[in-house]
């Protein structure tokens, strides 16, 4: 079976979860929205309260939706999502046909189920005349017999609530006794009826609700009944996520914060199944704000997977550099770098850039204890081969100063023209890291090239500028409570130009101590 990966999924396609699917159609994503077709106020005919929408079909309303979406390319299926399990990159979605998707990012917008009172034709009413939102269906039975049935003590608040649409209202306290006297004083003022038997059935005729029956053989004319289900969440298919619920509040709705971000990094929730007591304007806002969250979050991903791959690339120059030749650079130690380390008195060193090792053999033969890294395999390994010839102990290490640096504090970080032709190549990022790794009392030496060798007259276009150690210094923004500046000159070396001339380059030298 062919499985398809999808930028994101949408689990549910109701005015949550078609918002969402809006927003990451419009942000170019793939976008599959799978829906089992029942929406929660599938049972009314008019919905109220929708700026824009008001008194719409709602059928109509997410039939607009799905139009809209599909014209931003998202595709809408029918079916029902069975399993959703964590594959690390991905999530994968099972539909109960076993349909499988993969996708970087889920939102959940499933809606919720109503737990409708176990009265004995309540439910065939439900969304025509027995009610749950005056706000949504309130006007439309302004002024007429209404009733409240209580579904537990909150209901005093739908019952008082009620009374602004009619001041002919019934309240069944049945599921809300006792009541507290100063509750039971304000429903005898504002003229609501109040009646504590149980509700066992209503009495319809003519296809319209006629009368509320109580257990007592009581019956009470009505034109309409409101009731307060309880929201429940059909999340088992989602359950491998653990995704953090409120227990506090009724049905344990998903945890979400604005941008509907869940507790788990690729999943976000949206609509009745974050906020039960949600409206539709509410579902929309929020599905479209999971909509962008999600956007926003692959828009992060891709910026730090293009960010690895670049890095991928420079690295491989480089070890492509040393599988070039058998061997590249000189094989004697950085003069300048040597006459530096020469005035201190040896520990524990960590070299960056050590390529061939010719710079981490003299360091260990005068006294050091070194860690020496190189993002090239082939260089560690000529220095891991120079270093044995010896009878040296070195712990090269083939790793990325980029993330990667050797944990632990050394008594001096040294790098030595650890510099490169690419202009990213975030030199001042890893003299940071290696200010980190410097034990107290300890010192970080970056010896570089400071100006372009004088028959070279100016740098290839290409190239990153070649800093002064007071530049670099001033990048680094080293905190003086914290560092000593013991050296920051450019320091004179003798060599030849490629005529065999006398000549001379401008080493910088930074050196830097942290205070104890
Ligand atoms: C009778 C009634 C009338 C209402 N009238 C109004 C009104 O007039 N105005 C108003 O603003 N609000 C009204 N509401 C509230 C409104 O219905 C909700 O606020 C809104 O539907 C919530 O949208 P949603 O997208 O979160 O969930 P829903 O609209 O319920 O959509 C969830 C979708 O997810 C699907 N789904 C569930 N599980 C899965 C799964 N595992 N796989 C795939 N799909 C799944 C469901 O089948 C459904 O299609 C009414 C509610 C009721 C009960």
């Amino acid at each position: 079976m062919e499985i398809r990966d999808w930028d994101a999924v949408v689990v549910g396609g109701g005015a949550a979860g078609l918002s969402a699917a809006q927003m990451l159609g419009r942000a170019r994503r793939r976008t599959l929205v799978i829906d089992a077709g029942a929406p929660r106020n599938r049972s009314a005919a008019h919905m109220h309260g929708v700026l824009g929408h008001d008194g719409l079909d709602p059928a109509e309303l997410l039939a607009r939706g799905r139009s809209e979406v599909a014209a931003y390319g998202v595709a809408v299926e029918t079916g029902a999502v069975a399993a959703v399990d964590d594959l690390g990159d991905r999530l994968r979605l099972t539909r109960a046909d076993g349909t499988v998707d993969t996708a970087r990012a889920v939102v959940l917008a499933a809606g919720v189920v109503d737990e409708l009172p176990a009265v004995a034709g309540l439910a065939e009413r439900w969304g025509r005349d027995v009610l749950h939102c005056p706000y949504c269906h309130g006007y439309e039975v302004a002024g007429s017999r209404l009733g409240v049935i209580a579904t537990s003590p909150a209901s005093v608040h739908q019952i008082e609530l009620v009374r602004q649409w009619s001041d002919d209202v019934t309240a069944f306290t049945a599921a809300a006794q006792p009541l507290d006297p100063t509750v039971s004083a304000r429903l005898a003022a504002r003229g609501i009826r109040v009646v504590d038997a149980p509700v066992s059935a209503l009495e319809v005729s003519e296809d319209r609700l006629a009368a509320v029956v109580t257990a007592d053989g009581g019956r009470h004319e009505v034109d309409a009944v409101f009731t307060a289900p309880a929201p429940r969440m059909e999340l088992g298919f989602a359950d491998s996520l653990a995704l953090a619920r409120n227990a506090d509040m009724p049905g344990a709705p998903l945890v979400a914060d604005m941008t509907g971000a869940t507790s788990h990094p690729r999943v976000w929730a949206a609509g009745n199944i974050v906020q039960p007591f949600g409206n539709v304007p509410l579902s929309m806002g929020s599905g479209s704000m999971a909509g962008a969250g999600a956007n926003a979050a692959l828009v992060a991903e891709d910026a730090a997977q293009a960010v690895s791959a670049r890095r991928a690339e420079r690295n491989a120059g480089w070890e492509q550099r040393y599988a070039e030749s058998d061997r590249f650079w000189s094989g004697r130690v950085n003069a300048t770098t040597a006459a530096v380390v020469a005035d201190l008195a040896p520990g524990a060193v960590l070299e960056i850039g050590c390529g061939e090792g010719a710079d981490a053999v003299w360091l260990a033969e005068h006294g050091w204890t070194v860690t020496a890294v190189d993002v090239s395999e082939t260089a560690v390994a000529r220095g891991a081969a120079a270093a044995a010839a010896r009878g040296l102990a070195i712990d090269f290490r083939a790793v990325d100063a980029v993330g990667e640096l050797p944990e632990g504090e050394f008594d001096l970080v040294v790098s030595s023209f650890l510099h490169s032709w690419e202009t990213d190549f975030p030199r001042i990022g890893i003299l940071h890291s290696a200010l980190d790794r410097v034990a107290p009392g300890g010192r970080m030496l970056a010896v570089s090239h400071a100006a372009p060798p004088p028959w070279a007259r100016e740098l290839p276009a290409h190239m990153p500028p070649m800093l002064t150690p007071a530049e670099e210094l001033a990048l680094l923004g080293a905190d003086p409570e914290v560092w000593e500046v013991e050296r920051a000159e450019l320091v004179a070396r003798v060599t030849t130009d490629p005529d065999g001339n006398p000549a001379h380059l401008d080493d910088g030298v930074l050196l830097l101590r942290r205070r104890s």
